[in-house]
């Protein structure tokens, strides 16, 4: 029995060990609430301190402009509502601008603003899962109050031109005298991609410490200078009355040190995923008849390989690949009883029957060429007895 390879980083990833140890006296000796005066939470309220200018240092930012949060979900939740509410409030207007490819957390806030009257403009991606700046600023009017890109696509692992769509977000809010904040979900990019707020020329920025080594439940939400924002959660005046609540500074601490850790060995990290991921795309495409690379060929995130098969169900296909020691997932969200189609995979065009055939793997540090031999080993085996069978494998 070979030891399991888990391949499901896009969904979340393991905490560091570095992690758990900086997090681990604020769980215990260290547990003051740095909103207090004595010993306890000053000591807290500089942890604190620290973890925001180390965040800030990697985000290339004011330590003022980092809003810590729950998580990516709360993030984006904040970005898009916050942003949007302050400028409706301030009678500029009620449209939004996204894609068609967001994560739920943006596309239903999106849908939440619109039962309040909002209008939202949900760009379409080209087949490859690209959005053009062009099109995402044609869509940009004069009641235009956000803009919303992702900056890589956590189903296909498409990198969206986020600075170039900046660009032109600019030059068309400046022909129509405005001055339009944009956001970026930048929850898949830690550790792959840049993250200087000033390369990318956003105004706002979501991420999430799971997804990048740090623990769960913790995110940051970037916010530039002068943004207009109305806080989501009220209640005490912590983070600059921009996000009520005790601060999480065991999850600060944590997600301070995993950021600066998957940032200080992104250099070297990117080409060495980018082997091992080319090898399971060409491996795979070469083994398995009509199967297809979703997703952009070259603009694609160096540790995302996503894959349809057609005639192959999904998720039967992603339970025989566990049973096999392979943690896989079909990258989008299913409702408790049948698997819905990905919003992501339809807005690229995939006809329903490869959509529904769909496996996402995605690469992290603890790889090795022995994982995707694994999977080249199996995965062309149990999809042709899946296709031979029609889904009821023989004991
Ligand atoms: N945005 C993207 C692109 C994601 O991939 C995810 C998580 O899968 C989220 C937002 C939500 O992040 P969290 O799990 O921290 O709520």
């Amino acid at each position: 029995m070979t030891a399991p390879v888990y391949l499901d980083h896009a969904a979340t990833t393991p905490v560091r060990p570095e992690v758990v140890e900086v997090m681990l006296p604020f769980l215990t000796e260290r547990f003051g609430n740095p909103s207090g005066v004595h010993h306890y939470a000053r000591e807290a309220q500089r942890a604190l301190d620290r973890a925001r200018r180390d965040l800030a240092e990697v985000l290339g930012c004011r330590p003022a402009d980092v809003v810590l949060t729950s998580g990516g979900t709360e993030s984006v939740n904040a970005a898009v509502r916050g942003i949007s509410l302050a400028q409706a409030l301030a009678g500029v207007g009620r449209h939004v601008v996204t894609t068609a490819i967001e994560h739920h957390a943006v596309l239903h806030t999106c849908q939440y603003l619109e039962k309040f009257g909002f209008q939202v403009t949900y760009v379409p991606p080209d087949p490859e899962g690209l959005v053009l700046p062009d099109q995402v600023a044609a869509a940009v009017r004069q009641d235009t109050v956000l803009v919303s890109v992702m900056l890589a696509n956590n189903e296909v692992g498409t990198i969206l031109p986020v600075p170039e769509i900046v660009r032109a977000v600019r030059s068309r809010a400046r022909a129509l005298g405005r001055r339009i904040p944009v956001h970026t979900d930048a929850v898949q990019a830690p550790g792959l991609l840049p993250l200087s707020v000033d390369g990318l020329g956003v105004d706002a920025l979501s991420l999430s410490a799971h997804k990048f080594g740090g623990p769960k439940g913790m995110g940051l939400l970037y916010l530039r200078k002068a943004t207009p924002f109305l806080s989501q959660q009220t209640g005490g005046g912590q983070e600059r009355q921009r996000r009520a609540g005790t601060e999480n500074v065991a999850g600060a601490v944590g997600m301070a040190t995993a950021l600066r850790l998957a940032e200080a060995g992104r250099t070297a990290a990117v080409p060495r995923l980018t082997a091992l991921r080319d090898r399971l795309i060409q491996g795979v495409l070469a083994a398995v008849p009509d199967a297809r690379l979703n997703g952009h060929r070259r603009r694609r995130l160096a540790n995302h390989a996503s894959f349809s098969f057609a005639g192959v169900e999904g998720d039967r296909l992603i339970a025989q690949l566990d049973a096999a020691g392979i943690a896989a997932s079909n990258g989008s969200a299913c409702s408790s009883a049948t698997w819905e189609p990905s919003h992501v995979l339809l807005a690229l065009g995939l006809p329903l029957e490869w959509a529904l055939g769909t496996v996402r793997f995605t690469l992290g540090p603890e790889n090795t060429d022995a994982d995707v031999d694994h999977v080249l080993a199996v995965l062309p085996r149990l999809v042709a007895r899946l296709r031979e069978h029609g889904g009821a494998l023989p004991k």
